[in-house]
């Protein structure tokens, strides 16, 4: 796309430049020296919670704030890293008293709550296996993720147990016990639990390959999987954290992902904690004034957010960010979704800093793909691979899979394994799983381009695609141009079937506030696209939403926008946002 490079001065005071020599970084960098840094444990063992708290407190830094905790109330609490050490040791006790032995699954549904980070904690130091769920979702979707994963705990709230568990209690016959956080009928209560255990646990010599965390991925696509991570994740957490973040110990970091989604793990618990900063937990949902009084209230530094919330802020207009101090924040990073191109430029001009989208999978179990602090930003371009990690576009052949060596060509993006956050496995679908990898790559299931300067341009998931008159039409690259129109909150573009062509183009806008649908305005949008696209890629057709249906982490979900066009079984709905 067209849109200016942002240049970065790398003498401007940052605190992390790193990466300036991104080539030599890459030349240089070895998987072993990432290891290294970790603290580790006796006989070669790596174990995350180790990593995240006990070694902090073991170097003299346990009195630092490992967690700022605001609850709707606006009340503040901390939790310094030594507490964290102590809880989670007491929460791992409390799992062997209740004989759960290790590889044993641990469940846990819950907001933004202290008892999460505990229990996460806890669970890694018993051996145990951690899988977080989001607590919005329905009695149906837990009982299904529970039937594959067979948790033998499952920790949650007193509402929530009443609302969402108690009525399929009798389908879980696999769980040895229930804790709620804040006690009540169905279960154990947290607080006793936790005050009959001991300080002191020794934490799980986990083999660095020992399974650490099942996630499930958002279902944008279909059926969510069950993707499977082991301890030494927790090696690619801490330096992608550093890299791709900018992230130090000195930081205050606001990772705003829910967690129940994997970024809430991988970078809403263990990189940051990895790395010792303190980070910032909201118990509260989106909201835009909120959010920003929170940024310049706490002195947030770093930020890590996604597309979906940025939409909504760019919504909420800019007077409020300029009626708050933003001075403290020097990095703002995005995942998730396809970061348009506006976005990045409205961060500049909003909140004075480029927003620094990255991309990364599930399965990847961090980030692969970045814009670094150190690196000029080219709008609308996911960045390039973090070092140890080759990427590459490639094409499926009858033979098998081969590399694309020509610049900005389009294909499907490919990661060659052995990243230690690298998934082992999907829970109970070996078929699904083989099925991902080919002649030494994994396959990512995402279209993408390289650029001549090693950039990768996000075109659209495989199954997104729309096939026109002989062109590849990546959703993206259209919902981004509609998104440079004024009225343009939202856009989502799927792919219909139309006898001379194939497949047309058809989008779905949500407008800004002040502006309402009309004739006029589509054919001015319509105008607008064809002008910028040509009248190959433009859509032919725009409907106007109130909102587009997303997924709980914020994914636009083209499939059931196509589903429902066409009047197609809507498939797996389990993640699909409540309002949409
Ligand atoms: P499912 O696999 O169940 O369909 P999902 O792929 O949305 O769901 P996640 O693992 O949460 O589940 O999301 C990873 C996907 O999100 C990527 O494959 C990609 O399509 C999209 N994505 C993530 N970050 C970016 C980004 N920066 N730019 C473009 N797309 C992104
Ligand atoms: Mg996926």
């Amino acid at each position: 796309m067209d849109h200016p490079v942002i240049h970065k001065r790398h003498d401007a005071g940052r605190r992390a430049p790193h990466l300036a020599d991104y080539a030599g970084t890459c030349r240089a960098f070895r998987w072993e020296a990432a290891r290294a840094e970790l603290a580790g444990l006796p006989g070669g063992s790596i174990n995350i919670a180790h990593e995240a708290v006990d070694r902090h407190v073991a170097e003299g830094r346990g009195d630092r704030v490992a967690l700022r905790l605001i609850a709707r109330d606006w009340s503040v609490r901390d939790l310094r890293y030594a507490e964290l050490a102590a809880l989670s040791s007491r929460f791992a006790h409390a799992l062997e008293a209740l004989g759960v032995g290790r590889g044993e699954r641990v469940f846990t549904l819950l907001g933004r709550v202290p008892e999460l980070y505990v229990a996460a904690l806890g669970t890694w130091k018993r051996g145990a296996v951690l899988c977080p769920l989001f607590s919005v979702f329905g009695p149906e979707p837990i009982r299904a993720r529970m039937a594959i994963a067979e948790p033998a705990v499952l920790v949650t709230s007193a509402q929530l147990y009443r609302r969402k568990v108690a009525p399929i209690r009798a389908e879980l016959p696999f769980l040895k016990a229930v804790v709620l956080t804040d006690g009540g009928d169905g279960g154990l209560d947290w607080k006793t639990l936790l005050d009959a255990a001991a300080d002191g646990y020794e934490t799980a010599r986990t083999a660095p390959g020992d399974l650490a965390t099942l996630h499930f991925t958002s279902g944008t696509t279909g059926r969510p999987k069950g993707a499977m991570h082991v301890h030494e994740a927790v090696v690619a957490h801490r330096i992608t954290a550093r890299y791709a973040l900018d992230l130090d110990e000195n930081d205050v970091f606001w990772c705003t992902a829910d967690p129940g989604w994997v970024t809430g793990t991988s970078y809403g618990i263990v990189g940051p904690l990895a790395i010792g900063c303190t980070m910032i937990v909201d118990e509260e949902e989106f909201d835009a004034e909120r959010w920003y009084r929170i940024l310049a209230g706490q002195r947030v530094g770093v930020w890590y957010t996604a597309p979906t919330a940025i939409r909504m802020l760019m919504k909420a207009g800019a007077e409020l960010p300029a009626r708050h101090d933003l001075s403290a924040l020097r990095f703002v990073a995005s995942v998730g979704e396809p970061l348009n191109p506006e976005a990045v430029l409205w961060g500049e001009r909003a909140l004075g800093l480029p927003i620094h989208d990255n991309w990364w999978q599930t399965e990847t179990g961090g980030i692969m793909i970045a814009n670094y602090a150190a690196m000029d930003i080219k709008p609308g371009s996911m960045g390039r691979p973090l070092p140890g990690i080759e990427a590459a576009i490639v094409r499926r052949t009858g033979r098998g899979v081969e590399a694309i060596a020509a610049p900005d060509t389009e294909g499907e993006l490919a990661l060659r394994p052995g990243w230690p956050a690298m998934f082992r496995g999907y829970l109970r679908e070996d078929e699904r799983y083989a099925k991902c990898f080919a002649d030494g790559w994994y396959l990512s299931g995402d279209l993408a381009r390289r650029d001549a300067d090693g950039y990768f341009w996000f075109v659209g998931r495989a199954d997104d695609v729309i096939k026109s008159a002989g062109h590849l039409i990546g959703p993206f690259e259209v919902e981004s141009v509609l998104m440079e129109h004024p009225a343009v909150a939202e856009a989502g573009v799927i792919g219909v079937p139309d006898p001379m062509a194939l497949e047309v183009v058809k989008a779905f806008v949500a407008l800004n506030p002040g502006y309402a649908p009309s004739e006029t305005l589509r054919s001015e949008l319509l105008a607008h696209a064809r002008k910028r696209l040509g009248p190959a890629v433009a859509p032919r057709a725009i409907d106007f939403r109130p909102s587009l249906p997303r997924t709980r982490s914020g994914k636009i979900m083209r499939r059931l926008l196509k589903a429902r066009e066409l009047g197609l079984p809507e498939g797996d709905l389990s993640t699909l946002e409540e309002s949409a």
